[in-house]
């Protein structure tokens, strides 16, 4: 009788040992070529739950993989620390937000521990300690110096339950506040942008990275860049100095068809152009239109009102007057903030126009048009009517002729615009990087200099929010004197978007402890770009663009040699519990510790391997984890159980059954073929259902004892170093226990014999009518429909059944087929 299988025993035992022998340490002075594997760091937010492990484990099997295959690995892991949702836990708590989440990370330190993962904890980064925002802040003022963070009043998302402005990133579909559920407002405030649109173009393009399609649509999408041209509107009105408003627009083709312009109710002219009778209502309209969101004034179900304004414009092409209104599906944040509107050619501009009684002009005639009038609007391109010179054109051609005719006369451009706009940084809160800027009454915004770096957090802030930064009321923090006339001067009180910290982190492992730089640029030159990462597809517009932006900044800063941060990027789904996602309102959060402790690590590890494809995810089964708790008993027993070849088998061949050894050396190297691509290319479920199926066979070799003893233990060895990346601490203990040296996890990755692994080949025979027709070279492993298949292909068969039906079809598995046919 072996020893049970004893997970907690031997998996502390190991965990104590690999650290011990920092065993995972990497260092840049390596011979191996390099590997770096990066999981999208957690968030403080307190417990793992076993979503976290869903992220982590799998990653972890692939990085001990590529560490098998001889690459020097970096895996590392760190901390988000900052920002509101630690922040609104403390407060809710009464605790101080660095001690609620000192403590949290102090717990998922632990429970990542507990997962047996490669990291390297000396590699740990933390993004709320002085040693990390230090850096934050000082690429706040790299970028600043370089032009690409800039303070400007805008129309920010303001949440007023979370008492701070959001980017638009932050404002999910409906308009309401990402964090919190709050419907979100629109507010004017000075705040610091990062010039993310000067990027707008490379953002779109994902040259020589493998990322998911969607991800890239997304992307794109979220960039939004469409071309076109921007029209002048001439405006004459008594007592402006503005001569015009211009208008963009993707279809000047159809500016013979404009009836009416629409302004965004926050136009500034708005309130220049209003006729006195008007007032009142073009007043009340902007107040109720500001209570909305942006997403909200966008909305296709909304019905769009507006108002007349009692201004007009005129349209150079043919001289008419256009009547102003304003209504708030215009955004004043995208293209110029006023429209012409088309409403014989716009379905939002069709229905404005039934609604109010204005006019509908047909300029594109649809096909077969005789003059009536639209039932709606006509969209689609067409050939352009009522446009004067421009009569008979089909639209692409009228696009360029009026194009062509409008910059001639300086009356229009093309241009393009983009649906991406300016990140904005500034958040009202306290747990947060502040921003190292100071306003001097005499010098205006001055940068804090670089040796007075960082500028810390102050701890005895009081911090609840109140809508304005906590940081405000902090007079030996707001106090300081100007860096450049060291008069009295203030500083600035907002601090950084928490996406700022972590669109550098992956830099930051490379060398945690640097302290004269962000990164030691040698070592980010080794380690950089990453290879792969791992994370979830939320973050698509949101980590993975800013993390983009910021690597193409430093590049052009001169900090960095590489365009693109990330080589390989994957997104595995969500593991559900009780068909919703987990979380802790539903009480439905399933944590790793209880599971670790009844049943092992490496069961857990695996069972998360094996629940469903990884970028699907799927649904949490206690059930399920008991099955792959009982197979890795069951390799702990055929493992450890003596081996005996049965006398019989000795005597007929002294090296084993030469049947019996063939085929399991088959099947041990189609296994290490299966494992290996299955691992490389994430399929983590098929990969171990292959190991089940392989212990299955070897549990049917030991009984029937077929095979010699140095066959059994190549088998056996084959077992382990497939099953190391998986359950790490089970082929450790298994390893040493069959008499191997520590450790398994330095062991090469099995490479599997092309030879050894080809399916054994048998000849299929095929009969028509029963007689013998042809004699075919298969594999052993032919299915039925192959074998049809195989045998209506060829030419002596087809030759056989030319002109007649075939009735039936008797298969013999492996060995013969007969076609019967009339
Ligand atoms: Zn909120
Ligand atoms: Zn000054």
């Amino acid at each position: 009788m072996v020893a049970k299988y004893n997970p907690r025993e031997i998996e502390k035992k190991w965990q104590q040992r690999w650290a011990d022998d920092r065993l995972y340490e990497v260092s840049e002075d390596d011979p191996r070529p390099k590997w770096y594997a990066l999981t999208m760091f957690p968030y403080t937010s307190g417990d793992l739950h076993i979503g976290h492990w869903y992220a982590m484990a799998p990653s972890d099997v692939h990085a001990r993989f590529k560490r098998m295959q001889g690459y020097n690995v970096l895996h590392p892991m760190g901390f988000d620390a900052f920002g509101l949702p630690a922040e609104n836990a403390a407060i809710s708590r009464g605790i101080h937000p660095f001690t609620w989440t000192m403590q949290n990370i102090d717990n998922m330190r632990r429970q990542l521990r507990s997962m047996g993962a490669i990291y390297d904890w000396s590699r740990e980064v933390v993004t709320c300690l002085p040693g990390y925002y230090k850096w934050t802040q000082w690429f706040f003022l790299k970028l600043y110096e370089a032009g690409l963070a800039y303070r400007g009043k805008a129309p920010v998302n303001w949440c007023p339950h979370c008492q701070t402005v959001l980017a638009n990133e932050q404002v999910v579909e409906g308009g309401f506040c990402e964090r919190c559920g709050a419907a979100v407002i629109r507010r004017d405030l000075e705040q610091w942008f990062f010039r993310i649109t000067k990027y707008a173009d490379e953002l779109m393009e994902h040259n020589g990275i493998d990322w998911p399609e969607r991800i890239k649509i997304m992307q794109r999408n979220w960039v939004g860049k469409s071309a076109g041209t921007e029209i002048s509107f001439t405006l004459e009105h008594p007592g402006v100095d503005e001569k015009e408003i211009r208008v963009f627009t993707t279809r000047p083709d159809t500016i013979f068809g404009v009836t009416f312009m629409v302004l965004a109710p926050e136009h500034p002219l708005v309130a220049k152009l209003t006729s006195p009778d008007k007032k009142a209502e073009v007043e009340e309209y902007i107040a109720r239109s500001r209570r909305q969101t942006e997403i909200e004034r966008l909305s296709t179900e909304k019905e769009k009102d507006g108002v007349f304004i009692g201004a007009y414009v005129v349209n150079r092409l043919n001289g008419e007057k256009v009547p102003i209104w304003i209504a708030d599906y215009v955004l004043m944040s995208y293209g110029t903030g006023a429209v012409m509107a088309v409403p014989a050619h716009d379905d939002r501009d069709f229905a404005f126009a039934q609604k109010y009684n204005l006019p509908i002009r047909v300029v594109i005639a649809p096909p077969q048009w005789q003059g009536e009038e639209l039932e709606a609007a006509y969209i689609e391109p067409g050939v352009m009517v009522n446009s004067g010179q421009f009569d008979g054109l089909p639209s692409q051609q009228g696009i360029e002729a009026v194009s062509d005719f409008l910059e001639e006369k300086g009356w229009g451009k093309r241009t393009i615009t983009y649906r991406l706009r300016d990140w904005l940084i500034s958040r009202q809160r306290y747990w947060g990087a502040p921003i190292p800027m100071i306003y001097c009454p005499s010098c205006g915004i001055v940068p804090v200099p670089e040796e007075d770096l960082p500028v810390l957090l102050p701890e005895d802030a009081e911090f609840k929010p109140t809508g304005e930064s906590p940081l405000k009321y902090c007079e030996q923090f707001v106090n300081t004197t100007c860096p450049r006339c060291s008069a009295p001067a203030r500083r600035e009180t907002d601090t950084m978007d928490t996406f700022m910290c972590s669109s550098w982190y992956f830099l930051r492992y490379a060398s945690p402890d640097s302290s004269t730089a962000p990164f030691d640029a040698d070592k980010v030159r080794y380690w950089m770009p990453v290879d792969l990462y791992t994370g979830g597809a939320e973050h698509a517009v949101m980590h993975l663009l800013y993390a983009r932006f910021f690597i193409k900044a430093l590049r052009d800063m001169g900090l960095v040699d590489f365009d693109e941060p990330f080589t390989h990027l994957f997104n595995q789904g969500v593991i559900i519990a009780e068909k919703q996602k987990m979380s802790k309102s539903r009480d439905n959060v399933i944590t790793p510790d209880e599971y670790v402790s009844e049943l092992g690590v490496d069961t857990v590890r695996a069972y998360l391997m094996f629940v469903a494809p990884w970028e699907q995810g799927g649904e949490w089964d206690d059930s399920g984890i008991s099955g792959v708790s009982r197979w890795l008993n069951r390799v702990w027993n055929v493992v450890l159980e003596e081996y005996s070849q049965r006398a019989e088998a000795v005597a007929e061949d002294r090296a084993g059954d030469a049947k019996a050894v063939r085929d399991l050396q088959r099947i041990t190297h189609q296994t290490m073929r299966k494992v290996t691509e299955d691992i490389e290319r994430l399929r983590f479920n098929t990969m171990i259902a292959a190991l089940m199926e392989f212990t299955n066979y070897l549990s049917r070799v030991k009984e029937a004892g077929n095979v010699g003893d140095a066959d059994w233990r190549r088998s056996i060895d084959a077992l382990l170093l497939l099953l190391a990346p998986a359950a790490p601490h089970l082929a450790e203990e298994l390893w040493q226990r069959t008499g191997h040296g520590y450790s398994i996890h330095n062991q090469s990755w099995p490479v599997w014999d092309k030879e050894l692994a080809k399916d054994e080949e048998v000849t299929l025979v095929v009969q028509v009518n029963g007689k013998l027709r042809d004699r075919i070279p298969v594999s052993v492993a032919i299915t039925e429909a192959e074998a049809r298949q195989i045998a209506l292909e060829r030419q002596r068969v087809k030759a056989y059944l030319e002109g007649k039906e075939i009735t039936n079809i008797i298969y013999v598995p492996g060995r013969l087929i007969n076609l019967v046919a009339k």
